[in-house]
């Protein structure tokens, strides 16, 4: 785990934030600065850089963070209105933290195209 990775030391407990989902692979918890009424971020333990970076062997992973999301709207009762999910990967994606995660966002219209 890098040593520099915000997102391993949240999933690590070494930073304090509000955790809303915690299973032995996976973990989410609110975006610092949200984008929506809900706006949570769901991310592996284990650290890969972005969805690239995740091999081959280890693609169930995304399935895993898959889950997080629907189990997230069922509890929340987010389901049947709607959610949007959101992986920025790479420079031109947006990415701004080197650790693979997915946008969970709701309780609003959502607009297309994205910016
Ligand atoms: P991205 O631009 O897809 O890499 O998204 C990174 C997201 O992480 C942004 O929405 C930030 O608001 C969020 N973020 C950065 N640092 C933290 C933090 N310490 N706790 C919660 N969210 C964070
Ligand atoms: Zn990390």
């Amino acid at each position: 785990m890098p040593l520099d990775c915000i997102f391993c030391a949240i999933a690590a407990g070494e930073i304090p934030s509000q955790l809303v989902y915690e299973t032995e692979h996976v973990v989410a918890f609110a975006d610092l600065n949200g984008q929506a009424p809900t706006h949570l971020l769901i991310i592996p333990r284990r650290h890969y850089a972005s969805l690239q970076d995740v091999p081959a062997e280890e693609i169930g992973i995304v399935g895993e963070l898959m889950q997080a999301a629907q189990e997230l709207a069922r509890e929340r009762r987010i389901w049947p209105n709607g959610y949007r999910l959101v992986i920025n990967a790479g420079p031109n994606g947006g990415q701004t933290v080197q650790h693979l995660h997915v946008h969970f966002l709701a309780g609003r219209q959502m607009v297309w195209p994205p910016g």
